[in-house]
């Protein structure tokens, strides 16, 4: 996680040393021959990988088809040039224009489609691609392929020597390769984390998983065109064959060694993989089996890839931020009581099947108040709070968040006009720190804050209101249970929401911190959030709640303040038939 600054200082450190190693590298390569072409092949394929690494690595879409769009650059640079006699970086730049566009449309299937089956939809495209190519005789020269490519000028200046074009294809590589570096920083790139890492938590904290991911693949198609415009011009002949499934395959491969989810793991995945082939030549025959035993051996002790093994050994995390003594706008507050209605739903009711898991249930949130939803297990409960929120469609009646007919908005929507949630079984990006989680909360659409450094800033307040600032730069896997919840909370938190939605923040904590989360509880209702929480202990329930809504079997069975709705003849049989004794 970065500063604005030190972002900056970072890309021209690594834009600087970038530059430097080009030069040395084509200085010393040859200009022709074996060698040259290896490392032509590396850095042309390794331009694709990075697209890799973006669709898989940060967005945890699987494509099996990056060799085709490899393909689609690098039949636009050779139709191009050799057909229509554009110049070079025109046909690169169509190639990267036709992939990314074809990218786009793969990756509006994800809408309909998730998992598994969106693997199955780029084999498709992979496979058609690659018929297309070999038949279209008119248009791609069929089987025989296309030769005469040439190399580019540029501004007169002849880019056609061996390992001036080398040079060429690095500093693409360079440049793709600090992309993807800041892109994993950036807002889209934090969004595309959490939509891998949770695709519902992260719809729940404002972020248009679909639009996320048809971006991702978009990115990564175009990538890959880049690298295989370039690749035409490396060896100024292409075909059909070099861009089939099993060089998605390879690609893929490549990604996975070298550690998917870093730009600069695609590197060292790709010149392994390129090299391997070359130095078990010796083997003859036993090649391929070597070969693949050893692949399967790094993917399984490196499970990272290499890079993740180098960034774990030798990228300690950072010193936690400085506190600038930002709060949260909350803790500004003070509560007053308060009829404005924030929450109404009318007549909801939701249906899997014949399962009425809610039916009927009318309920009224107001400004400030903490409203208990309790009830047995299986009672509708959570289901309740995944209509409100949108994760589910509602079967019947509204649901109205400020005024507003929400009841048909999908939750990134919701989320927007100021719905936060937490999870009963907790949904936090595991792949990501503490602080990162709880930025994705501050970067809400909707949230008053701007810039990497206010966002940051609210983030850490967030967790400074938990009491987790020291944690920051864990990963969120490491820490305990209890304190995840917390940063579900925090999460929520930054996003300054207008309604808190607690799904059983007590579950799974021990009796200490049961007591910590109902003074957490009694803050925020200190500072006029308004809060639903749903929980089974009825003593924090007693300590937090202005109101409480009783739901069994789907339906409300009772309504209004706490007494009343414990006292309740329906409640207290609901409940095992006997009084709440506190209660009375
Ligand atoms: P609670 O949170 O009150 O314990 P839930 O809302 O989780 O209860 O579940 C209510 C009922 O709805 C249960 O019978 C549960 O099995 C059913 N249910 C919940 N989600 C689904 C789903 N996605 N598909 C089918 N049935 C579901
Ligand atoms: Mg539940």
């Amino acid at each position: 996680m970065l500063t604005a600054a030190s972002m900056r200082n970072r890309g021209l450190l690594y834009g600087g040393l970038g530059i430097l190693a080009v030069i040395v590298i084509a200085l010393v390569a040859p200009s022709h021959g074996y060698y040259l072409n290896i490392m032509m092949q590396a850095a042309t394929y390794a331009i694709a990988v990075v697209g890799m690494v973006v669709v898989l690595g940060y967005c945890g879409q699987i494509s099996l088809s990056q060799a085709g769009f490899l393909g689609i650059g690098a039949y636009c640079v050779a139709i191009g040039t050799v057909d229509y006699g554009m110049p070079f970086f025109l046909a690169l730049a169509v190639g990267v224009a036709v992939s990314g566009i074809c990218g786009l449309i793969l990756g509006l299937t994800t809408l309909r489609l998730g998992g598994h089956y969106i693997g199955m939809v780029t084999i498709s495209f992979q496979i058609i691609l690659t018929m297309v190519l070999t038949n279209w005789l008119g248009f791609t020269h069929g089987p025989d392929g296309i030769s005469g490519i040439p190399r580019p000028t540029l501004f007169g200046v002849d880019l056609s020597g061996g390992n001036v074009y080398l040079g060429l294809c690095l500093l693409f590589l360079g440049a793709v390769t600090i992309y993807a570096l800041f892109l994993k920083a950036s807002q889209l790139g934090r969004a595309m984390q959490a939509v891998r890492d949770n695709d519902l938590a992260a719809s729940t904290c404002g972020i248009n998983v679909f639009r996320t991911k048809v971006i991702a693949f978009g990115i990564s198609a175009a990538v890959g065109g880049l690298g295989g415009g370039l690749f035409a011009g490396a060896f100024g002949y292409i075909s059909p064959d070099q861009f089939t499934f099993n060089d998605s395959v390879v690609l893929l491969t490549m990604a996975l060694l070298g550690g998917v989810e870093y730009s600069f793991g695609a590197l060292f995945g790709t010149v392994l993989l390129v090299l391997l082939p070359e130095w078990l030549r010796f083997l003859r025959q036993a090649y391929l089996a070597v070969y693949g035993a050893a692949v399967i051996a790094i993917i399984i002790f490196l499970p990272r890839g290499m890079w993740g093994l180098v960034t774990a050994r030798f990228f300690k995390p950072g010193p936690i931020p400085a506190g600038k003594e930002a709060a949260l706008p909350l803790l500004a507050r003070q509560a007053v009581p308060s009829q404005e209605v924030v929450l109404n739903i009318a007549a909801l009711a939701k249906h899997f099947g014949g399962l009425k898991a809610v039916d009927d249930v009318d309920m009224t949130v107001r400004r400030g108040s903490v409203h208990a939803l309790i009830g047995p297990n299986g009672s509708g409960k959570t289901t309740l709070l995944n209509v409100i929120t949108g994760l589910y469609v509602t079967t019947a009646g509204k649901v109205e968040f400020l005024g507003q007919d929400v009841t048909t908005l999908a939750p990134h929507d919701r989320a927007r006009l100021g719905m936060c949630r937490t999870y009963q079984n907790i949904r936090v990006f595991r792949g990501m720190t503490v602080l990162e989680n709880v930025v994705i909360g501050a970067e809400r659409a909707g949230n008053d804050v701007s810039g990497i450094d206010a966002t940051m800033e609210r983030a850490l307040a967030a967790l400074d209101f938990v009491g987790l600032r020291d944690a920051a730069h864990l990963p969120v896997g490491d820490l305990p249970y209890g304190h995840q919840r917390y940063v579900e909370i925090a999460r929520a938190l930054a996003g300054s929401p207008e309604i808190l939605l607690l799904d059983e923040p007590g579950a799974g904590l021990n009796l200490t911190e049961k007591g910590e989360m109902a003074e957490l509880l009694k803050r925020l209702q200190g500072h006029g959030m308004t809060i639903v929480i749903i929980d089974h202990d009825m003593k924090l329930i007693e300590r937090v709640a202005d109101h409480i809504t009783v739901l069994n079997f789907g339906r409300r069975i009772a309504d209004g303040d706490p007494k009343f709705a414990l006292n309740h003849p329906e409640v207290i049989a609901a409940y095992l038939g006997e009084p709440h004794r506190d209660a009375a």
